[in-house]
């Protein structure tokens, strides 16, 4: 056979491989993200006014008001709101103006809201109002974070219509997301009491900028949660995402302390947070106050929102930070939004054996049996069944 022909069958058969790898997954992740139906559901709308007391707070002079939810501790005159733009003080009371004020209601792969290790593949109901106390600079879902509650379309649903959706669409977890869930705090802790009720799993993915105590009595409510480290430099911290890593640190400590199942994300942006002697520190004190089986994932920034200039994360970096933070010891290391990636897949520490394979936020197979690598026989930490 001629050369040139031998080439292209050479590719044929190649391409031909490829396709049978991954267009069984594709038609499986569309399925998995089939919409929900919203027919039980009332019309999103602008709505206003539903206000409750706040859970959080404390008088002061003159009418104002100190709200102790989250680590800005804001001080709120009369009729000024905090930094979230959802907290408001009415006559010298702090409120919540989101109670119940749905932006978002959307069912998604639980991969999607960033947990890897409970229930993998099953489906999670994400919820969200408007505001934030963050003001991440590149921010997908600004529209609704950076607004104030008037400013947004919303439903308006009871905690145990949230269940009864979740319940309805085949969720097994109900997960505050999108925005800071701790912003809405009142509510989420209203979903989780009757969430657990039903069975079903009651997940919190958030910034970490939560006070100690409204933290501590929410994980007595919730099964798991994921944390957004935004990186390992406060000053960036402080610039880029208006926040703080010192009290995000203390929130992820906490957590583990109190029991509840525990996953990290770190979004790598350039010139941002993509230094590798930060990424190893992060590791490294990861690795030592939390322990080697938080998961951790890399995930891959793409231009948005005020950070349009930049380009998207490049491969190497991610992957030099998979390495490093291997290195430093952590044994379940992922990196994310860089669909068909060998490392978007989990792998038994001990053997290097894929053990989850996931395309992007589609679980293709799952070899976890009884908790137990069967390539090691180890358990492998998560919540399986
Ligand atoms: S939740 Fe945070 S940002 Fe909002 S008012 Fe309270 S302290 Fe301020």
């Amino acid at each position: 056979m001629e050369k040139r022909y031998f080439k292209i069958l050479v590719a044929i058969i190649l391409l031909a491989a490829i396709a049978a790898a991954y267009i069984p997954s594709f038609f499986r992740a569309k399925e998995n993200l089939v919409p929900a139906l919203h027919s039980s559901l009332p019309p999103p709308t602008f709505v206003s006014g539903g206000a409750v007391e706040a859970r959080f707070w404390e008088s002061l002079d003159n009418n104002r008001v100190k709200c102790t939810l989250c680590t800005h501790y804001c001080i709120i005159a009369p009729r000024r709101r905090g930094i979230c733009r959802v907290r408001e003080n009415r006559d010298g009371r702090l409120y919540s103006l989101v109670y119940g004020q749905l932006a978002s209601t959307t069912i998604a792969p639980i991969e999607k809201d960033g947990m890897k290790h409970a229930l993998p593949g099953t489906r999670v109901l994400a919820l969200a109002t408007a505001g934030c106390n963050f003001r991440c600079m590149q921010c997908h879902n600004w529209h609704i974070t950076q607004r104030r509650p008037e400013e947004v379309r919303a439903r308006r649903l009871s905690a145990s219509q949230v269940v009864d959706y979740a319940l309805q669409q085949g969720a097994r977890t109900i997960t505050g997301s999108i925005n800071e869930p701790t912003i809405f705090y009142e509510f989420l802790y209203d979903v989780a009491v009757l969430a657990r009720q039903q069975g079903l799993r009651m997940q919190f993915h958030t910034n970490g900028a939560i006070a100690e105590m409204p933290l501590r009595a929410l994980l007595n409510r919730i099964d798991q949660a994921v944390v957004d480290l935004k990186g390992f430099c406060n000053q960036a911290y402080q610039t880029y995402f208006g926040g703080n890593l010192y009290t995000v640190l203390q929130s992820l400590q906490i957590i583990k302390e109190e029991g509840a199942w525990l996953e990290i994300t770190n979004l790598i942006i350039p010139t941002v947070n993509d230094c590798l002697r930060q990424i190893r520190a992060m590791s490294e004190w990861i690795a030592e106050n939390l322990g080697p089986n938080v998961p951790l994932a890399f995930t891959r920034f793409h231009p948005s929102y005020r950070l349009t200039h930049l380009p998207a994360t490049p491969i190497r970096t991610l992957e030099a930070a998979h390495r490093i933070a291997r290195e430093a010891g952590l044994n379940f290391v992922t990196i994310g939004n860089v669909p068909g990636h060998r490392y978007n897949s989990t792998f038994c520490p001990h053997t290097g054996k894929r053990l989850i394979h996931r395309v992007h936020f589609n679980v293709v197979y799952n070899r976890i049996e009884n908790g137990r690598s069967p390539f090691s026989g180890r358990p492998v930490p998560g919540i399986w069944e």
